[in-house]
């Protein structure tokens, strides 16, 4: 018996979706993705198979609203899925808070606890609780799974965590949560089938997309990230500024008289690598720039990338492996040979064929330190995790 289980990935103008099919509770196999973009303003619907291939195209008045976008996706994967019944949507879910450190079904208690936490993440939670809240009124009685990007940090220990804020703001909830958790969980599952004496050692992770940030995990746990309280913290990203001392904000509020919307705005959003370089948020358009200054945000990704690889490695009394992931970690040779390069103190030693040649040993056979690039996939984590969950029910049941 076939199963299909939808992965909902939403965002605040876009939704991404993934269909895996599971055999009598089998690995998740994809079975199409696509997204939903332009929400509020003109919305277009496209399903891909896993090869590419186009299966779906839809396009909607901009007075469309998410839930009839919701309905639209939930028709086409029936049908889409034929035989098969869906059973099943897990979400990523920014923030799980101190009180998830792993998946979990979403009920009406759980749903008023995931609201209480919007104002940690009020860029990020609402719109991923939105389809969550919208599927339940159009599809009762599916089962859905909330998966964060917190939840694998919890292993942090209160040293990792801490902010030197006073006591009533620690009890608050302010601290370091951390952010990519479900990247740097399915790489920690693909190292230890790849290469497992690695996965049981002290390896920094290097999810550098987008957003970017770096994860120290020891034997398959996170120990520290580069992220904290909010995705902002950290290495610059496209368009976020990373690590900034809190007295600039103080400076922007005092001496400029900028209101808070406008400062978050300038973080989120015309900062990073296109604040830095006045030219693009994109890594690719940066690299083939001739300005100089988007050769100067290039090598203030790499020179941060350095500086956070050497914090990390001492969160973990050392460091025996580094593994890139996510858009650029993928995909960028010079980007990867610029870490390494730097990070040779460490042990590592980059060895370019293999490096040029996206294989996914890339460190020399004499480094001390081995150096990796693993594809990350978040929505076959979420799908697994969803999976699992309902396995355990059926057995609990
Ligand atoms: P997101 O965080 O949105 O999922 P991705 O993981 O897709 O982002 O990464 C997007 C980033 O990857 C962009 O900055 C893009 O320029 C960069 N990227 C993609 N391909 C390459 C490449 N071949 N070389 C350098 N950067 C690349």
């Amino acid at each position: 018996m076939s199963d299909g289980i939808l992965v909902i990935n939403a965002g605040s103008s876009s939704s991404k979706f993934s269909v895996y099919v599971s055999d009598n509770g089998d690995e998740p196999q994809l079975s199409c993705k696509g997204q939903i973009e332009g929400i509020g303003v003109a919305p277009c619907f496209v399903a891909r198979s896993p090869d590419g291939a186009l299966l779906g195209e839809h396009r909607w008045a901009a007075s469309a609203d998410r839930k009839s976008l919701l309905a639209y996706l939930l028709g086409w994967i029936e049908h889409h899925l034929g035989d098969a019944e869906l059973k099943v949507a897990g979400h990523r879910v920014v923030h799980g808070g101190r009180l998830y450190a792993a998946p979990v079904l979403v009920d009406d208690a759980v749903m008023e606890e995931l609201v209480r936490l919007i104002p940690l993440a009020p860029l990020h939670q609402p719109h991923n609780l939105a389809p969550i809240q919208a599927l339940a009124q159009l599809h009762p009685g599916l089962p859905q799974v909330a998966c964060f990007d917190t939840a694998f940090h919890r292993s942090n220990d209160m040293l990792a965590t801490t902010f030197a804020l006073p006591r009533w703001l620690i009890d608050e909830g302010v601290q370091r949560y951390g952010f990519h958790g479900l990247s740097y969980e399915y790489i920690a599952q693909r190292l230890r089938q790849i290469a497992p004496e690695v996965a049981s050692g002290r390896v920094v992770v290097c999810h550098l997309g987008s957003g970017a940030s770096m994860c120290a995990i020891k034997d398959g746990r996170s120990v520290a990230s580069t992220m904290g309280f909010t995705a902002l913290d950290g290495l610059p990203m496209g368009t976020r500024t990373g690590q900034l001392d809190a007295g600039v904000i103080l400076y922007l509020l005092q001496e400029k008289q900028m209101t808070a919307k406008e400062i978050e705005t300038l973080l989120y959003h015309k900062s990073g690598l296109l604040g830095l370089s006045g030219v693009s948020n994109d890594m690719r358009v940066l690299m083939d720039s001739n300005d100089p200054h988007a050769r100067e945000a290039v090598d203030y990704f790499i020179y941060r990338i350095g500086r956070e690889l050497g914090s990390l490695s001492a969160a973990m009394g050392g460091l025996d492996a580094v593994v890139f992931t996510a858009g650029i970690g993928e995909r960028s040779p010079e980007i990867r040979a610029g870490v390494l390069d730097q990070a040779a103190w460490l042990g590592l030693d980059c060895d370019g064929t293999a490096n040029l040649a996206g294989q996914t040993r890339i460190s020399s056979a004499t480094a001390r330190c081995s150096a990796w690039v693993i594809p990350t996939d978040e929505e076959l984590m979420i799908a697994t995790h969803t999976r699992d969950l309902m396995k355990s029910r059926l057995v609990v049941a």
